[in-house]
């Protein structure tokens, strides 16, 4: 059974899609947070951070660098911004196929909620 996010990235479910390359495809937050929310998912299923293997280092990685390439590409990365993956029950995830969280154009608080 496909996850809500590939059947997004099979474009089965609209969204609006703002970064794709061959491992990674980011889409806005249905229910954005603040002025920028972008989550960014690998195209191969994985349901938490607790299943990545040392394999896997790189395909995180990935993330990462797409979340960092769009701040830059859209002009908030000197101002700032925040990244976040949300991992099981207590750390609020919601969609069991991992997703890195952009935050971004507003002041971000800390420690979060
Ligand atoms: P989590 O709570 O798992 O860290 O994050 C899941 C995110 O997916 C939430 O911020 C939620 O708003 C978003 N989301 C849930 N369903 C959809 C959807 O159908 N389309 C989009 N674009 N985002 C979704």
């Amino acid at each position: 059974m496909a996850t809500l996010f590939t059947k997004i990235i099979e474009r089965e479910i609209p969204a609006q899609i703002v970064y794709e390359d061959a491992h990674v495809v980011g889409f806005k937050d249905i229910n954005p947070q603040a002025p920028v929310h972008v989550l960014f998912v690998p195209r191969r299923e994985i349901a938490t951070l607790n299943d990545l293997g040392g394999e896997d280092a790189v395909l995180a990685g990935r993330l990462v660098l797409a979340a960092a390439a769009y701040a830059k590409q859209e002009g908030f990365a000197d101002s700032g911004y925040r990244t976040v993956f949300n991992c099981n029950r207590d750390g609020g995830q919601t969609v069991y196929h991992i997703h890195l969280h952009l935050l971004a154009g507003r002041p971000l608080s800390w420690p979060p909620g």
